[in-house]
């Protein structure tokens, strides 16, 4: 998403008080992707030309949207409730997302995907390392 998908992304890290963000498009591409897998894997819809790994392919997707929105959305962005973890692994995963969230702009960060959390000393470091080799821009929140 900080590559060719930087577009749809950019407004997920830039502060604003709308309730949607173009980065939520993500979500609805994901959405009719899993429909049309489960539509190409199902004998209802396509008879005996249903092709039905799709079925599982479709599954896969929409496990993945269902954890995204959860942890992504919920937990770490507080967007529809407020938990906010003490400790273990749901704390990490919650620290390290906002270290991603630290960098200005596309260039550089952390911690991309957002299931396996990093120990966030370590990110903190390596933004620390980006910023003094100018790969960077960190903001100075970020404790870096
Ligand atoms: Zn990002
Ligand atoms: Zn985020």
């Amino acid at each position: 998403m900080h590559g060719f998908g930087w577009e749809w992304h950019r407004d997920h890290h830039e502060p604003h008080n709308n309730v949607l963000e173009k980065n939520d498009l993500y979500g609805l591409v994901g959405a009719a992707m899993s429909i049309s897998m489960f539509a190409l894997g199902s004998p209802l819809v396509l008879g005996d030309a249903a092709w039905a790994p799709a079925t599982w392919i479709g599954l896969g997707i929409l496990a993945y949207g269902i954890i995204y929105t959860l942890v992504h959305d919920g937990l770490v962005h507080q967007r529809y409730f407020r938990w906010v973890p003490k400790r273990g692994y749901a704390k990490r995963l919650v620290q390290a997302h906002k270290l991603h969230h630290a960098t200005i702009g596309k260039e550089g960060g952390v911690s991309f995907g957002f299931i396996l959390a990093a120990d966030p000393v370590r990110l903190k470091a390596e933004l620390r390392r980006q910023k003094e080799a100018g790969i960077a821009i960190v903001r100075e929140s970020a404790g870096a």
